[in-house]
Parts: C-alpha cells; structure tokens; sequence
C-alpha cells in the first residue's frame, strides 16, 4: 500500500475531495516520515512544524466547508532561497544564517493562497552555486537512493525531500540545470519552465538572466498542478510576462501522434555514460511506438554552452553577491576598522561563491569585458538561434537529463570543471530561456535513477509536460521506491 506521505498530489487531491483522509493525516505521514530519515537525508535546512499544523487545520476547515483550493492541504517544500515571511531564509549561507524575511516569495504567496501547507526549507549549494548540495554551508543533504551519493544540486535538498516521501512536491530554483539535475538524480520529475513565466520575485538571485522558478514534483501531473498554480503574471517581477495562463493538465491528453521530436546528436557525445545513453534512446523508441517521430538534429553551438554559461552566470552573481558586504544586508563581522571589516564579512562566502565571485570580476574589468562577457553574450544568441532554427522542425527535443546519475560524495569537489559538466545538457536551456522538463526513465545497473529531459518552444509547456506525460504513462518503470536505512527513534 502507498503511504499517504508517499502519493502525488493528485492521489491527495482526490482522497482530500472523496473525504478519505484530512490534511491533518496527511502531514502526520510526512512528519512521521520525517521524523524516521531526516536524520540521514537532511533535506532541510529549517522544519516549520508548528505553522504546517496550523495551516493543515485551516485547510481542513476549507474542506470542511466546501471550498477546496487546488492543492487544499498538500504539503509543500520550498528551497531555502525563496523568501518565507516569519521563516529564516538562509541561501545555504553563513551570510544569511540570521535572516527573516517580513513577506513571501511571489511563488509561496500563491501556494499558500492555493492550501498548500509548508513543511519547511530545503537545503541547496550556497546561493545556488552547485551541482551537489555539498557547498552548503550548513548541512550536507543525501541521495535517498544510495546515502553514499549526492542528492545533485543546487536543489538537492527539494529533490531529495520529495523523493524520500518527506514532502509531496517542493519548489526550487533552475539556473543551469538546478531543478532538472537533482530530480533526476533523485528519480523524480523536475521543470524549469520558459523565462518570464514564474515570478521570481523574493528569491535570492543568483544571476537575473538565468534564474528560473520551477516544481519538483512525483509525476508530471502534478508538475502541471504546481504549474498552474505559480505561473502567470506578476508586476512585482519586471522580466515576468503578460501572457494568458493554459490549462496544463488539460494538455495531458496522452496523444503524442504526429509530433516531431528532435533529438540532438550533440547532447550523445563521449561524456554521455553509455548506461544513460540506453535509457534515453529506449525513451525515444517508446515515443516512436506512440506514433511520435523522432529525428535527429544539430544544435551546432551547444559545445560552447557550459564556457558561456559559466561566463554569464559568474558575471551576474558577482555583482549580485556584492550586496552582501556587512553594511547593506546579512552578516557584518567584529573587524576595528571599515575595510577590515568588508574583508572579513566577505570572507564568510563559501569556497565556490568566491571562486565565482573572482572570476565575474575577472571577466567583467574593462579590459577582459570584451573578450569575455561580451562574446558570451553573442554565443548565447546564437544558441538561441540553433534552437529557434531546430523548433521550425520539431515540437520537442529529447536529451538525457545528466551524462551520469549521482556521483559520490567528494568525487568532484576538487575538480570544479568536472562538478560544472554535471550542467553540460541543462543549462543550453537557460541561456535560451526555454522550457525543459526531466521525467525519470530508468535504472543504471546500480540501481540509480536515470533522468529523460524534454525540451520545447517559449511558453509551449502545454506540449513539453504533454509528452512527458505520455512517456511516463507508458513507460513502465518497475515501481522503485529509494531503500532509505531508517533509523529507529526511540
Ligand atoms: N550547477 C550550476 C552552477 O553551479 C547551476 C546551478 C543552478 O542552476 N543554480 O552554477
């Protein structure tokens, strides 16, 4: 029998409707649950406990009095770079340890006004500057699957929550491949949908241009209920677009006949583990049996993706992070004089932030801008331009996820541009501002989890989660649930 702590949010919203279960029930299991792992997952960073409690009664007397908000009582996590009113939000960061935020993200303002309770704030890689979670600065969060690995990142902490049943979805932050990467690390369904679609208004930026708030969720279904909930216009949010929300789940209609799905032969190269590779062609075999036709395609610039990703967004959070310098937010440290004192607040910044901050700096200096900032601004363009040209052809793409699944805990900490390859097939999608979903679509031998990425046209999710879903639905994946040693308490 699944779990109450263990079921998609459309299992919950049905229960929830048919009166079976109440809110209250339903976060006893991930409280339960929580209790049970959290120990050795440690997927988040702060447990709201009390306030989830209260806000599950409020849900249930909601039920009780027949309004049912879209995700009534469904417990949510949220990464702890979204601003929580009354919650500490901390980035993963010594600089941010004692921040209380007095008002909400845009995004869990309208959770909370669709029902959904929060549980709590996940863990990530310091201001979202990583592939692993392990540049945290607080706590070092595990793959519920293998405890020996990492859950991805910079969202591992949200992955890894909904993947070990310690929340039913979760919301992270996607600024290379930080929602898609550790969703499918950790076997579970992550999107990073079209730029301008989700607000990102009170979430701690790590580069503008780049940053994407997306779901983390069970199953496509209930990426598209999450969806449908945070998209849409939000003048609070100057790059958010006026635009007309659809129905997602409407758009899961499960027939993907006659779509063209490109497949790009630059995202098969040699870094590609071969197991990963197998999964996703099976994916693309399964899309040709649904009557879908798969052809292959060239995105001729993708091989300068990762230099000019990590350009851009080396660039940006340099001059983002600079706020943070003990007079004009976060930590101040003890210092006798004001220099020192800059010195030594900054010095509280995590190993990668500074390697970051250190080379934005670098390529931003008048002489270096050129050669740098300026020509990735123009490969980016023309990146963009591969994929506009490939969408004259296709609905879709079909990539793998990841080249690998999870890595061992310290396997790429010391060799920053293999951790940065993690990203090598997600972050083209950020430059290009488009949308990309990751579904799982297998095992590797070792019983890991392989992600399958999907990618569309600007503010097509409609058909992005459409053949996602379809895939899903008739994948057939042995029903895996991550073997987690449970400690017993008490
Ligand atoms: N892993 C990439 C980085 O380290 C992207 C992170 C992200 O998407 N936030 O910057």
């Amino acid at each position: 029998m699944v779990q109450l702590n263990e079921m998609t949010i459309h299992q919950l919203r049905d229960l929830l409707r048919a009166g079976e279960v109440s809110c209250r029930e339903i976060l006893e299991a991930v409280f339960a649950k929580i209790d049970a792992v959290e120990s050795q997952i440690r997927s988040y960073i702060t447990l709201c406990r009390d306030e989830a409690f209260a806000q599950a009664q409020r849900a249930d007397e909601m039920l009780a009095a027949g309004e049912a908000p879209p995700l009534c009582g469904i417990p949510v996590a949220v990464k702890d770079n979204f601003s929580t009113a009354g919650v500490q939000t901390t980035c993963a960061s010594r600089l941010l340890e004692n921040y209380i935020p007095p008002f909400d993200a845009e995004a869990v303002a309208r959770l909370k006004q669709a029902g959904a309770v929060l549980v709590g704030k996940t863990n990530l890689d310091e201001f979202g500057l990583g592939s692993s979670t392990e540049n945290s600065q607080f706590c070092c969060t595990r793959n519920p699957w293998d405890l020996s690995r990492v859950p991805g990142g910079s969202s591992g902490g949200s992955a890894a929550a909904v993947a070990a049943g310690e929340a039913a979805a979760a919301l992270g932050t996607d600024t290379g491949g930080s929602i898609r990467q550790p969703a499918a690390f950790c076997g579970v369904v992550g999107l990073k949908p079209t730029y301008g679609l989700v607000s990102r208004y009170g979430v701690v930026a790590a580069a503008d241009s780049l940053d994407h708030v997306g779901p983390i969720t069970r199953d496509v279904r209930d990426a598209a209920l999450l969806l449908q909930v945070i998209a849409g216009w939000d003048p609070k949010d100057p790059t958010s677009v006026r635009k007309d929300v659809p129905d997602y789940e409407a758009a899961l209609t499960g027939n993907i006949k006659g779509l063209v799905v490109g497949l790009p032969k630059e995202f098969m190269g040699d870094e590609l583990d071969p197991e990963v590779k197998e999964a996703v062609f099976g994916a693309a075999n399964l899309l040709e049996s649904l009557g879908a036709r798969v052809e292959e395609i060239s995105l001729p610039h993708a091989e300068y993706a990762m230099a000019t990703f990590y350009v851009i967004i080396s660039a940006e959070i340099s001059s983002n992070l600079a706020r943070f310098d003990g007079v004009r937010y976060g930590y101040r440290a003890e210092a006798e004089d004001t220099v020192s004192m800059f010195i030594k607040t900054r010095q509280a910044l995590g190993q990668e932030a500074k390697r970051r901050v250190l080379m934005g700096t670098y390529f931003l200096q008048a002489k270096n801008y050129e050669a740098y900032f300026l020509k990735a601004l123009k490969v980016r363009t023309l990146i963009k331009g591969d994929f506009e040209k490939a969408f004259q052809r296709c609905d879709v793409l079909i990539s793998p996820t990841t080249p690998t699944a999870a890595f061992g805990f310290g396997h790429r900490t010391q060799t920053p541009v293999t951790m940065y390859q993690s990203d090598i097939y997600t972050c083209t999608a950020n430059l290009a501002g488009i949308p990309a979903l990751t579904v799982p679509c297998g095992y590797t031998g070792e019983g890991l989890p392989v992600g399958v990425q999907f990618l569309g046209k600007p503010f097509d999710e409609p058909t992005v989660l459409r053949v996602g879903h379809a895939y899903e639905q008739h994948a057939g994946l042995p029903a895996r649930q991550p073997q987690m040693e449970v400690e017993k308490n008490g």
